[in-house]
């Protein structure tokens, strides 16, 4: 059978990626797939320092859209994924207030939810099959671009490698950032941190307070209180379970940081909620509890460098919270839109695609980043004199602007109007 999506042919653009965390295996597989040739750098020696992080993550359709050019990856995530269309939303008392369905989505493409580290491995697993040159173990060191070659580079275990373009995905402690505003900066804490758990259903199919999480297939619920959301699910047949709950970030670390963390210090997070919350942490084996801390950045001034050869992407551009449910699926997008606009500059013309990048990215990822909080406030903040009376209040918004979104189409309708735009616009020096 023909390739639905071949590799486009060799289009001589030498593109660096740092990281191989989504964005950068995004970046990495799109920028392959156009026929630019790519080297990506990864600091771990092992993917599974990586992979093994057990968490949910969601991609909504307009992550997944990008999975679907990817042969073999999209059923591979289906076979793992979350069977369920559906969040059933409980006052943190245990009253059940309503369900949201996701089913009217469907015609807009497909969410995918599952082991963030699963999904990750199987990504990882077709850049390798892709034959990208992926080299672990390569910590860079720092960035460079010069004019005279045009190019740009990285330090990486001391020797400097340079390509046309060096594409930053190193997420939100990213040293690219250092290079693109001309000055080291800080994330800050959002003031929340996270506890997040995943284990075999074994641990809770004779608990008749919680057994029915995993005796009827997949289940996807949220709580919803002062301050905290705390939200649960089954999966693979309810043969896995997973919780995770935002707290209050009370500790005086200014850097991320991630413990492991102790169900009885969770517990204390949680007094006053319902059985099912209580029953659920209480369950969590030992070494299967992370308490990890959510950095966020303000938006930055730009994505790329002085000489335009460098761009951030994923969460070294724009960090997101896990209430936005987008951080991923903004990852993807970045890369597909990149990976595009290089194709559509050409080789001699490399600091229009990323300004183009820029320009097709900025708004929209920051109108998405800014749900984050949104959504937040609307669980932690709620009025329940008015949410008994309108449950679906505290739905998700899901909106067709952000969720029926196809990145490559609107890189490819956008590209020229784009560059029109800034050829008004005097670069930097
Ligand atoms: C608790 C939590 C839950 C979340 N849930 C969701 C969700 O449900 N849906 C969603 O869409 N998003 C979610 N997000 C956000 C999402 O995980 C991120 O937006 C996304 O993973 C960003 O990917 P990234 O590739 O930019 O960064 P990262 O995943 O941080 O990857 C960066 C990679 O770069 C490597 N690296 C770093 N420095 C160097 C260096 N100097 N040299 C070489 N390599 C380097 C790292 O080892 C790593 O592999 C969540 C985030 C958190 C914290």
């Amino acid at each position: 059978m023909p390739d639905k999506f071949p590799r486009l042919p060799p289009s001589g653009i030498k593109v660096i990626v740092v990281g191989a965390g989504f964005a950068g295996l995004a970046a990495a597989i799109e920028c392959d797939r156009k026929g630019h040739s790519v080297t990506l750098f990864e600091k771990v020696d092992d993917i599974d320092e990586i992979t093994r992080i057990g968490d949910i993550i969601s991609f909504d359709p307009n992550g997944s859209k990008a999975f679907e050019r990817w042969p073999g990856v999209v059923d591979s995530m289906e076979a793992i994924a979350r069977q369920t269309d559906w969040l059933d939303l409980y006052h943190h008392e245990g009253l059940f207030v309503t369900r949201q369905s996701f089913a009217p989505e469907k015609a807009w493409g497909r969410r995918i939810n599952g082991h963030r580290g699963q999904l990750h491995s199987i990504i990882y697993r077709h850049a390798v099959e892709c034959g990208i040159d992926i080299r672990l173990g390569s910590r860079v060191e720092d960035y460079f671009e010069t004019d005279y070659p045009p190019q740009a580079g990285v330090v990486v275990n001391g020797q400097r490698v340079s390509a046309d373009v060096v594409i930053a995905a190193e997420g939100v402690r990213s040293r690219g950032r250092k290079i693109v505003l001309g000055s080291e900066e800080n994330p800050k804490s959002s003031g929340y941190a996270v506890y997040r758990a995943w284990f075999p259903a074994d641990r809770i199919r004779n608990n008749p307070v919680i057994q029915h999480l995993v005796t009827h297939g997949d289940t996807h619920m949220g709580f919803i209180g002062p301050d905290i959301h705390f939200l649960a699910s089954s999966i693979k047949d309810a043969t896995e379970v997973n919780w995770v709950f935002t707290h209050i970030d009370d500790g005086n670390i200014e850097e991320s940081w991630q413990f492991p963390g102790k169900p009885s210090e969770a517990l204390k997070y949680l007094e006053g909620w319902c059985p099912v919350v209580h029953e659920l942490v209480k369950a969590t084996p030992d070494g299967r509890l992370i308490d990890h801390k959510l950095v966020y950045r303000d938006p930055l001034p730009t994505f790329i460098s002085p000489k335009a050869r460098i761009t951030l992407i994923g969460d070294s551009a724009h960090p997101f919270l896990p209430t936005s449910i987008q951080g991923a699926s903004q990852s993807i997008e970045d890369g597909v839109v990149l990976a595009t606009c290089l194709e559509l500059s050409g080789k001699d013309d490399i600091p229009t695609a990323l300004r183009a990048y820029e320009k097709l990215r900025y708004a929209r990822v920051h109108r998405a980043q800014a749900t984050g909080p949104k959504t937040r406030e609307r669980w932690h903040k709620a009025d329940w004199s008015k949410v008994w009376k309108n449950p679906e209040m505290i739905h998700l918004e899901r909106e067709p602007w952000l969720l029926n979104f196809d990145a490559e189409k609107d890189a490819y309708d956008r590209y020229a109007l784009v560059v029109e735009e800034l050829a008004g616009v005097k670069p930097r020096l």
